[in-house]
């Protein structure tokens, strides 16, 4: 049998508004809204620390309405920079304990401490209040930490005791942790499928084992098996490390149905590896600005060009001219191509995505690809193609 795993999911408290705090006490002891200033009317709240949420002030509420709530509190746009600086810092901790870790956000991440906990005489808890007062001492913000087998059920548990607190699900206590929690607590069930889910009368997570398979697969599709797993307290997926985001770069390829030297089916092609790239990128909240192409001839003999693109970014059209010049470059008369791909180097964190987002409403085609990526992670890659993917 496979040795039961001990995962912890670390999820920081307030992230923007503590990294806020950290950096300039003075702003402590007061309700604190990153978001914007008051002369911001029109941006909504990004994040609010714990004094503002006290008020009910929440996540993506008008700011308008949380000036309303906490007149006397501190309205802020959030400082460039300061939230990849800290979430690097905590990395750094991170991987004193485990090697193992897989990043899932900014502020959060997967550790798998199965194989590290020796030096904590076996007490997967001593471990995790290791580091989260490590944490808290070093850098002055806090966390909470859910410890169970797996990485659902631990993401639920890091939400169980915030902030600054751990939940450890025992061995084997899975199911009897989740029984009771209302469903909506399940990750990736949102408004939609909660409201159908309550139409059946499904409120408890344990009230999804009453259905079986196919039940879902007709309601809810592809959610079927995700649901009745977590339900079950199942959940096989391992923490995952990158090896790319280790190296600073992420690359993606395809080898191509069959070799050809047809610029325009090439063309279509390497505008959906540099889609899948650059979602990659928006999932790891990356920019890039150093794309290189590359092929292999049909002799798999391999062939690339780089170059440095006007500015970082994580959207596919933004590198697609570049992109296609260096393609057109790499054609041999007489070769085929076989494959194509393609690699973004000198990742930098991109932690003002949200903040582009609620000051400059110019940046649509951002907000657009980020709904875009939404939209493919609930249902399936496939569903949405741009015309430049479309069969020919
Ligand atoms: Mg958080």
């Amino acid at each position: 049998m496979k040795k039961a795993r001990i995962i912890l999911h670390v999820d920081m408290d307030a992230f923007f508004a503590s990294c806020e705090e950290a950096a300039n006490p003075k702003l402590k002891g007061k309700p604190l809204i990153v978001g914007g200033t008051k002369k911001d009317v029109r941006s909504i709240v990004s994040c609010p620390n714990y004094l503002a949420r006290q008020r009910g002030i929440k996540t993506a509420m008008p700011l308008k309405k949380a000036m309303q709530l906490a007149p006397d509190g501190n309205f802020i746009r959030g400082t460039r920079g300061i939230y990849s600086f800290y979430s690097k810092k905590v990395r750094e901790i991170f991987y004193k304990y485990t090697p193992l870790i897989e990043p899932a956000s900014i502020d959060e991440a997967y550790l798998d401490i199965t194989e590290v906990l020796k030096p904590f005489g076996g007490d997967a808890y001593k471990l995790a209040f290791s580091l989260k007062e490590e944490i808290k001492n070093k850098l002055n913000i806090t966390c909470s930490v859910g410890i169970s087998g797996n990485k659902v059920c631990s993401k639920i548990a890091s939400k169980q005791n915030k902030p600054d607190g751990i939940t450890h699900i025992k061995p084997g206590e899975e199911k009897k942790f989740l029984d009771n929690l209302p469903v909506e607590r399940i990750p990736g069930v949102g408004k939609a499928t909660l409201k159908k889910l309550n139409k059946y009368g499904i409120y408890k997570i344990s009230d999804i084992r009453k259905f079986d398979k196919s039940f879902y697969q007709e309601e809810i599709g592809m959610f079927s098996a995700y649901l009745l797993n977590t339900a079950n307290g199942i959940d096989e997926r391992e923490v995952t490390v990158y090896e790319d985001y280790e190296q600073k770069s992420l690359s993606k390829e395809i080898t191509l149905d069959f070799d050809t030297d047809d610029i325009i089916y090439l063309e279509k092609e390497l505008y959906y590896v540099l889609e899948k790239a650059c979602s990659r990128l928006r999932k790891k909240n990356f920019k890039s600005r150093n794309l290189t192409v590359k092929v292999k001839y049909e002799d798999f003999t391999v062939n690339q060009k780089s170059r440095m693109t006007d500015r970082f970014s994580n959207i596919e059209m933004d590198f697609y001219e570049d992109s296609v010049e260096m393609l057109h470059m790499l054609l041999k008369k007489d070769k085929s191509i076989r494959l194509i791909g393609v690699k973004f180097a000198d990742l930098t964190e991109s932690d003002d995505t949200v903040q582009e987002d609620l000051f400059k409403q110019q940046d649509k085609l951002g907000r657009l690809v980020k709904n875009i990526d939404k939209i493919r992670k609930k249902y399936d890659y496939d569903i949405l193609k741009f015309g430049k993917t479309f069969d020919i």
